[in-house]
């Protein structure tokens, strides 16, 4: 087996959040797998194969990447932000697991700069004491496991990154959410909605949680909701190194 198997991560969206050992994982690669468009983020040329495909089938399309590098190709696998924050690469592993004989593929994991990160740099420094990142889509697992989290992390007060916040086949849950963090008494939290972060759609809006519409959000939109002594100074949010 003479094929590589790499699981990258492409940023939020602008090239230059792409890390230069990205850059050189795709400029050698043969085949690139990955959601269409996130595919559509590299460029075309001679010699690369692009395999863009829908979004709810990672697991056949880990299997189909492992297949490729198995025949001795080098496989790029692509995710938005970070492979390893709710993406690919979880599921090349489970796919790896199914069937050992791929385990002696050479495989790595090269991060990118995950939504979280991006949009708290443009707001400041909302992520600057403790915090959690929580997805919201109940695809993968039990609502009521996504309530009981965002529970605990409004009762150990953290600062509370939220992923996949609303799609137009969930619209109910983060209002469910917001409803949530209300009568947990996060009212006068701070609610940041990051919109395509470094994208020409960027748009950044923060107001306290009780004014928090779930129109706010799509599925390009990160939440983050700040601990209770998140504030903010000029037009920056930011969470202060200690807490009382
Ligand atoms: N692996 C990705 C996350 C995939 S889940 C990462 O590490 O960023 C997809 C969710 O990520 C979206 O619903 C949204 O909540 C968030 N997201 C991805 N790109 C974003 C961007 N440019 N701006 C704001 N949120 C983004």
């Amino acid at each position: 087996m003479t094929g590589t198997l790499t699981i990258a991560g492409l940023g939020p969206g602008d090239d230059a959040m792409v890390t230069p050992e990205v850059t050189a994982a795709l400029a050698a690669a043969t085949d690139i797998v990955g959601y269409g468009p996130y595919v559509a983020r590299v460029a075309p040329r001679e010699g690369l194969t692009l395999h863009p495909s829908d979004n709810r089938v990672e697991l056949q399309r880990a299997s189909a990447a492992l297949r490729l590098a198995s025949d001795g190709r080098h496989v790029v696998v692509v995710s938005s932000g970070d492979p390893g924050v709710f993406a690919m690469a979880s599921a090349v592993f489970e796919a790896l697991e199914e069937k050992s004989q791929w385990q002696a593929l050479s495989i790595r994991v090269l991060p990118g700069v995950t939504a979280m990160l991006a949009a708290a740099a443009r707001a400041g420094a909302p992520l600057g004491h403790d915090f959690c990142a929580i997805n919201l889509s109940d695809n993968l697992k039990p609502w009521t496991v996504i309530e009981k989290r965002l529970r605990l992390a409004a009762e150990a007060d953290f600062a509370i990154a939220m992923y996949n916040p609303r799609s137009a086949s969930r619209p109910e849950g983060f209002a469910r959410a917001l409803q949530i963090l209300n009568e947990a008494g996060c009212g006068e939290r701070l609610a940041i909605f990051a919109r395509a972060v470094s994208t020409p759609e960027e748009r950044i809006e923060t107001v306290s949680l009780r004014d928090a519409r779930p129109e706010m959000a799509d599925m390009r939109t990160l939440v983050i909701v700040g601990n209770s002594s998140t504030r903010r100074v000029g037009r920056f949010v930011y969470a202060p190194r200690q807490v009382r």
